[in-house]
C-alpha cells in the first residue's frame, strides 16, 4: 500500500496502527463497511458539547443543570443525525460495551451527560487553568513527513502550559505518545525550538472528572520522528498483524478479521491475510 496515506500522517493513524494494525488495515485501507458504534457517537458528542461551552467564554460560566443538559442533548442529537446520513439503519449500530454489556442510545445519553458535567465541574473548580486554545489544529513537517493534528485544549497554568486531551473511555492510554506528538506539533507550528513551549501533557478523564498528568519527556522529537517513519514503513510494506485479545469483542471489524472469525466471506474479501 505504497500510497497510504495520501495526505498527512495523524496521531489517530499511528495510534490505530499500534492498537491493532489488522483493524487499521480493514478499516482504513480495505474499507470494510461497518456500522457506527455508539461509543464513538457518545465520545464525539461529549467533545462537541464541551467545545461549544468553552467557546462561549474562556472564563467558565456557571451554567445551570438545564443549560448543561441542553448543550449535551444538542450535541448528541447532532452527532446521531450525522451518523444517519452514513448508515440509516440505526438498529444495526454497534452497542458493544466491555464485558458484553449493551451500550446504546440510552446508555450513552446518560454517560455523555455525566461526562459533560464532570468536565464543567473541573473547569469551574480550576480557575488557575487559563484557556489558551480550543481544538487547535497544526499542520507541520518533521524530517520530511507531513504531520497534522488537533489538540483538544491548551491551558496556561501557574506551573506552565499543559496540553490536554479529553477521554471518554474507562481507561487512560498506556503511554503519553499522543500528548508528546501534540507537544511537537504545537512547538513546530508556533516556530518554537524543541521543549521551548514548556508544555506538559495530561488526560482529562470524564469517568472520574480528573486531569491526570502524563510523562512525555522521553518522547523527544527524534524519537517521535522515528515512530512516524516506522509507522509509514509498516503501512507501505503491508505489515498488518491481528492483535487478538479482549478488545476483539467490541471490534467493529471482527467479522472481516480472519484471525478471529476465520475465512468468512467478509474476511476473504477484505483481509489481506487470506490473499494469495
Ligand atoms: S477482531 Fe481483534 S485482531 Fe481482529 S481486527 Fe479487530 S481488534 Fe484486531
Amino acid at each position: 500500500m505504497a500510497d497510504y496515506p495520501k495526505g498527512p500522517v495523524s496521531h489517530s493513524q499511528v495510534s490505530g496502527y499500534l492498537r491493532c494494525s489488522k483493524q487499521f488495515e480493514l478499516e482504513r485501507i480495505s474499507q470494510y463497511p461497518a456500522p457506527p458504534a455508539w461509543y464513538f457517537i457518545g465520545g464525539t458528542a461529549v467533545h462537541n458539547a464541551t467545545e461549544a461551552m468553552d467557546r462561549i467564554d474562556p472564563i467558565p460560566i456557571a451554567y445551570s443543570p438545564e443549560e448543561i443538559a441542553k448543550f449535551w442533548s444538542d450535541a448528541y442529537e447532532a452527532e446521531i443525525e450525522a451518523q444517519f446520513l452514513t448508515w440509516p439503519a440505526d438498529e444495526e449500530w454497534l452497542k458493544f460495551g466491555r464485558k458484553g454489556s449493551e451500550q446504546g442510545h440510552a446508555y450513552w445519553f446518560d454517560r455523555g451527560l455525566e461526562a459533560v458535567n464532570a468536565y464543567w465541574a473541573w473547569r469551574l473548580a480550576h480557575p488557575e487553568f487559563l484557556l489558551e486554545s480550543i481544538e487547535e489544529r497544526f499542520d507541520v513537517v518533521i524530517d520530511g513527513i507531513q504531520f497534522t493534528g488537533r489538540i483538544d485544549r491548551v491551558f496556561q497554568t501557574p506551573k506552565g502550559r499543559i496540553i490536554v486531551d479529553l477521554k471518554t473511555g474507562t481507561r487512560r492510554p498506556e503511554s503519553g505518545l499522543q500528548l508528546a506528538l501534540y507537544r511537537m506539533g504545537y512547538e513546530l507550528s508556533h516556530g518554537l525550538p524543541e521543549g521551548h513551549s514548556g508544555a506538559s501533557g495530561g488526560w482529562f478523564m470524564t469517568k472520574d472528572g480528573e486531569l491526570h498528568f502524563e510523562p512525555i519527556a522521553p518522547f523527544t522529537n527524534r524519537v517521535l520522528s522515528g515512530i512516524l517513519k516506522a509507522y509509514l514503513a509498516g503501512v507501505r510494506q503491508d505489515v498488518f498483524l491481528p492483535n487478538v485479545g479482549p478488545a476483539c469483542f467490541s471490534c467493529a471489524m471482527k467479522q472481516a478479521c480472519a484471525a478471529v472469525s476465520g475465512p468468512t466471506p467478509e474476511a476473504l474479501r477484505y483481509d489481506s491475510l487470506l490473499r494469495s
